[in-house]
């Protein structure tokens, strides 16, 4: 994945050719009225690339042929680089992708019946430090570029089979690999754009799922610019033990956190906000946690995924019994809250939630790695 600057005009004053890839519809206009042309060419680049898997400007042939000539000289669509592809028994499909500098991201691909789940990363690394997730362990180095996240989407789409009825293998994407999506809320929104976009991938809201561990004020952002599903990384139901869990809880604690949530799902008709609970044995998997966790959701427009823990290498935490969530979510369940539970998939090649390391090198203390640690 090459990365050039956003301020970059058409020529690129490094004379580097310019990658459409990450541009929606709005950008591509402007790039197009600066060469001249009409703003709805963009409408045709995007459905090239996007919807007919064509990243040569030779083969768009409805574009005129002096207009490719030139795109040739001054742009390109380039995709993210694949530096592997794991499969799984279970069909779980897992890509490593180049970031640059021996840097690298894993993207991952859960078919099913009704569906194909991508699930995307954000960023390089993750500086927010959960004290459960391998992402967090292996610290933060950069944020990904509008390119480098939708780029996985493309690439995912050309590289897998067709869904048995025709259409495109990818149905919805869930920003859930590494990083913390809204802690990248520059580049997360044009991502949120194409993704959206007739001209683009045309995914409905409620096939998007933007993950987050609580950035409460991009949160609200969200809703304005962009309100796709969300998903909140609650795993506590008390503050201290949040704390302790995720540390990006001493700045934006659970009731803070709870009202920015039911603020979002009334912008989105009281659709429902998912919380996601990974299940730590003896740490947060008590009748007693489930009776605290009900009186924080019940008669919310609130659903519970409870995740099974996913264990990596150096980390202390067990996952739960089987019995003990089976326990907890029927608990749940008898006070009403609709309650699910996270099937493991790709766990035979570490692509299961939570495991997915990439590569991080050169770590950087951002301004909200100094938060959490404080
Ligand atoms: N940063 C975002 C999205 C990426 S993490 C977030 O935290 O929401 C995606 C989900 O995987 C989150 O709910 C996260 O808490 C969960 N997760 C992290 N580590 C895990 C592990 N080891 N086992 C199971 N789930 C984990
Ligand atoms: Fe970052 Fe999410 Fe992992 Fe927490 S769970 S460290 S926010 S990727």
């Amino acid at each position: 994945m090459q990365i050039k600057p956003d301020s970059e005009g058409p020529i690129g004053n490094s004379g580097l050719r310019i990658n459409l890839l990450g541009k929606p519809e709005v950008q591509l206009a402007d790039f197009f009225e600066e060469l001249g042309e009409k703003p709805f060419r963009a409408r045709q680049v995007l459905q090239w690339v996007h919807q007919r898997n064509v990243s040569r400007f030779d083969d768009m042939t409805d574009l005129s042929k002096q207009l490719r000539a030139h795109l040739c000289e001054v742009a390109s669509i380039e995709l993210p680089e694949a530096i592997s592809e794991k499969k799984s028994a279970d069909g779980t499909v897992k890509w490593l992708f180049s970031a640059g500098g021996d840097q690298a991201v894993e993207t991952v691909f859960i078919p099913e019946k009704t569906r194909g789940t991508l699930c995307i990363s954000s960023q390089v690394g993750c500086a927010l430090d959960c004290t459960f997730c391998a992402t967090g362990a292996q610290g933060f180095n950069r944020n990904l570029e509008v390119d480098e996240i939708i780029g996985q989407v493309t690439y995912a789409n050309r590289q897998l089979p067709p869904r048995p009825n025709g259409a495109r293998p990818v149905t919805n994407v869930v920003f859930m690999g590494m990083g913390e999506p809204l802690a990248n809320y520059r580049n997360l929104i044009p991502s949120l754009q194409l993704l959206l976009s007739d001209y683009a991938y045309g995914l409905s809201r409620r096939r998007i799922t933007v993950s987050t561990s609580g950035i409460v004020p991009h949160i609200d952002r969200l809703s304005d610019d962009c309100n796709v599903s969300l998903a909140v990384s609650l795993h506590a139901a008390s503050d201290t033990l949040r704390n302790e869990l995720v540390p990006i809880n001493k700045i934006h604690p659970i009731a803070e956190l709870l009202a920015a949530c039911w603020r979002y799902a009334e912008k989105r008709a009281n659709r429902f906000i998912t919380f996601e609970y990974v299940m730590l044995r003896d740490i947060n998997d008590t009748a007693r946690d489930a009776d605290d966790l009900i009186q924080l959701l019940q008669d919310r427009p609130a659903k519970v995924n409870l995740i099974p823990f996913n264990p990596f290498d150096g980390n202390q935490y067990k996952c739960s019994r089987e019995q003990t969530i089976s326990d907890f979510q029927r608990r749940l369940r008898e006070r009403g809250l609709v309650t699910t539970i996270r099937k493991t998939r790709g766990a035979d090649i570490n692509a299961a939630c939570g495991q997915l390391a990439g590569k991080v090198r050169d770590r950087v203390r951002s301004r909200l790695s100094e938060k959490v640690r404080n």
